[in-house]
């Protein structure tokens, strides 16, 4: 097998993944779902898929009827529905880093 067999198995097995990943559709609103996903080589990983209504595929992150578990058992990280964590401090850092005034700023 040669580097140039290897590209194309890598290749048709990315193009095999692209088409597994589809787009989902809120349950809950119907507005259009995200995930996050990396390719890591040997196939890809993705996340839950989430909305911006709150609602998550997977339950820990789902606030669609109020604050998601992850979301109380970390306070100082905003979450998202796709299992992103962001910590809020750093967050107002970069809005004060672009001059945004964060005094009326609740995370
Ligand atoms: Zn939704």
């Amino acid at each position: 097998m040669t580097a140039f067999d290897l590209f194309d198995l890598a290749e048709a097995n990315r193009e095999r993944c692209r088409n597994l990943v589809k787009k989902m559709d809120c349950p809950k609103c119907g507005y259009d779902c995200y995930r996050d996903e990396v390719d890591v080589g040997v196939g890809i990983m993705y996340g839950p898929y989430g909305c911006m209504c709150g609602w998550s595929e997977d339950p820990r992150y789902d606030s669609s009827e109020g604050e998601s578990d992850e979301q109380k058992k970390h306070p100082d990280y905003i979450v998202d529905s796709c299992g992103g964590m962001l910590l809020k401090e750093g967050v107002m850092e970069k809005l004060e880093h672009f001059g945004i005034d964060t005094t009326n700023i609740d995370l």
